[in-house]
């Protein structure tokens, strides 16, 4: 018999459904156990960079529940984890869907690989907040409140932060990449912008474009500290 591997197949940590995408899957939160978390970590509003939330997954699972101190959302678009999209099954970018001073009804244009030109469309939704998972995640802020919210993405291979917060020059160390004060190019209705504005300090985590065995050498240690709380101390 081989030896035992640490790590566990299966996520015992017991979620708690706080809303339903498009198509009615459980939008779902993890929580601390008995205290209340300084930071909430999200994964995934873009269905297609959904890696973080397998890093996020295999840290949880080699985890304590007690251990953990972070919220943690591993996917906040299910439809397009499902069909493999970036948006949600509207079609709408959850990521520019937020009621924020400069949403714009105008498509949003991606693209999927460097180089290539922007020119695949996605709706920003028929009007800011239009879609569940939107509502979901803003009726959760106002009541979890958290000192700071991490979103992962990728795979810019960098970190976002226009406050430049000591937590992210340590991670941008850490991980070797370059900490931004912006993604550079202009993210209307983001969730980063409503954040923002309600003024609550936001990191996005862009992966770098790399395997999952890189991805776990450089960033699972970091990722074990944002949930177990080693950085909280850094929070104001
Ligand atoms: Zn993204």
């Amino acid at each position: 018999m081989t030896e035992q591997n640490a790590e566990s197949g299966t996520l015992d940590f017991k979620p708690r459904p706080f809303g339903n995408s498009v198509r009615g899957i459980p939008l779902e939160i993890y929580e601390p156990i008995g205290s209340k978390p300084s930071m909430l970590i999200i994964s995934a509003i873009h269905g297609d960079e959904n890696l973080g939330s397998v890093l996020i997954s295999e840290c949880l699972r080699s985890m304590q529940s007690q251990d953990l101190y972070a919220a943690v959302i591993l996917s906040m678009n299910p439809d397009g984890i499902l069909a493999g999209t970036r948006g949600n099954s509207n079609g709408v970018d959850l990521n520019r869907n937020y009621p924020t001073d400069n949403w714009k009804p105008d498509p949003v244009y991606y693209r999927n690989r460097p180089g290539e030109p922007q020119n695949i469309a996605l709706s920003p939704g028929k009007r800011p907040g239009s879609e569940p998972e939107t509502m979901a995640l803003m009726e959760l802020m106002h009541a979890l409140k958290p000192y700071l919210v991490v979103s992962f993405h990728g795979f810019l291979a960098c970190i976002d932060d226009p406050l430049s917060l000591d937590i992210s020059k340590d991670i941008a160390g850490r991980t070797n990449m370059e900490l931004v004060p912006d993604v550079g190019y202009k993210t209307p209705g983001s969730f980063g912008s409503w954040c923002a504005e309600q003024d609550i300090p936001i990191i996005t985590y862009e992966l770098p474009s790399l395997g999952i065995a890189e991805l776990r050498k450089m960033h699972t240690p970091v990722i074990r500290d944002l949930l177990t709380g080693k950085y909280d101390s850094m929070l104001g």
